[in-house]
């Protein structure tokens, strides 16, 4: 057995309450890459828990075999803070209760924190520079003094994060597909993650232009070697956000078939010895972030589909109605919601009750429909 589980207390915001995250580290004294999995930063996305849980029982026994011949750390919950959150008896874990905004929002810039430590340090060796670039990481994260609760949080997250090989962030959506964010710079070679996860749609960018958890593990690598085009600086680290489905799709069932593709991952990658087997069939090819369609409630009311999820839908296809229960005339009640692109229909909303601006579902086309800021809060 290498497994060591170790629990982390963040920063004390009221007199009395402690946070604890748990960490379970295997494979850690191996000279292998590093993995590092972390579950439902959003904390009501029980899905990503349900992966992360049965991802562990698969570790346990290869771990119990001698098979982990990497560092796989995985966290069952990443956001103690947002698990807190219930309201009326609702899990609220998507927003910081407390005021600091999307917990998936504003991660830190690793490569404004490191560049100006670079300079005079890297070398003509990319494995070289890849440690180089890890320490200088590590150590601006070390001087982070964190005032806040979820300051904390964010700093250990990182700092375990920022070590990693592969990162994996797991999320779900509302009423979903499986689906996947990944930086181009990564594409395609996590294709097999693609396809043994059964990924109906895979968004792509390098810069979504939220911060969020995955991308900015991945985008130093890119921008540094822009900086320094003289030293040899590879994309050492790969990073994805996996949205396991809708909030709804929790079963032991699903719950085995994502943790044993994320398994398979590792695998594949020689974190664990072992046949991964063949690689299905892909369900989808990449396409990018700017191509996703994210289509919003025109108004007040709610909403009914008459598109299923998975549907190919082209642009100007209905895909649902809302209907204002405020219409004096009730004949004049129905607003048909259109596609504005083509591609794959893939997420909706569980909940039908919408305001003006709610996002009422998502459409993966292949035609980029925006810049700068491509996700939705
Ligand atoms: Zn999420």
């Amino acid at each position: 057995m290498t497994r060591i589980t170790e629990r982390h207390t963040l920063l004390s915001e009221t007199p009395g309450t402690q946070r604890v995250v748990t960490i379970h580290r295997y494979g850690a004294n191996t000279n292998g890459k590093k993995a590092y999995v972390q579950a439902a930063l959003h904390a009501d996305e029980t899905p990503a828990m349900a992966a992360a849980h049965h991802l562990l029982q698969s570790l346990e026994e290869a771990d119990n075999k001698g098979l982990i011949k990497g560092e796989i750390v995985v966290l069952p919950y990443a956001n103690p803070i947002g698990l807190d959150q219930f309201q009326d008896d609702q899990l609220m874990g998507r927003v910081h209760l407390g005021g600091e905004g999307n917990f998936n929002r504003g991660w830190f810039d690793l490569t404004e924190m490191t560049k100006d430590r670079l300079a005079e340090r890297l070398k003509n060796n990319p494995e070289e520079n890849t440690s180089i670039i890890r320490e200088a990481m590590q150590e601006a994260l070390s001087e982070v003094t964190p005032t806040t609760e979820f300051g904390s949080l964010r700093k250990l997250l990182a700092s375990e994060a920022a070590k990693a090989d592969y990162v994996f962030d797991l999320h779900c959506d509302d009423d979903s597909l499986p689906y996947l964010y990944i930086s181009d710079l990564n594409w395609p070679d996590c294709q097999d993650f693609a396809a043994d996860f059964g990924a109906a749609a895979v968004m792509m960018a390098e810069n979504s232009g939220g911060g969020s958890f995955d991308e900015v593990y991945t985008r130093p690598w890119a921008e540094l070697a822009r900086l320094y085009p003289n030293n040899p600086i590879p994309q050492a680290t790969m990073s994805m956000t996996v949205e396991h489905r809708g909030r709804p799709d929790v079963s032991d069932e699903i719950g085995t078939k994502d943790g044993d593709a994320l398994f398979k991952f590792f695998m594949r990658r020689g974190l664990i010895e072992g046949d991964a087997g063949p690689i299905p069939e892909p369900l989808c090819n990449a396409t990018g972030t700017d191509a996703c369609e994210i289509i919003e409630s025109p108004g007040t009311g709610f909403v009914t589909y008459c598109k299923e999820l998975g549907a190919q839908v082209k642009k100007g296809d209905q895909i649902a109605t809302l209907i204002n229960l405020s219409a004096e005339d009730p004949t004049k009640s129905r607003t048909p919601i259109f596609a504005g692109t083509d591609g794959i229909f893939f997420t909706r909303r569980q909940h039908k009750a919408v305001k003006p601006g709610l996002v009422v579902g998502k459409v993966a086309g292949t035609e980029p429909l925006k810049a700068g800021y491509l996700l939705e809060d």
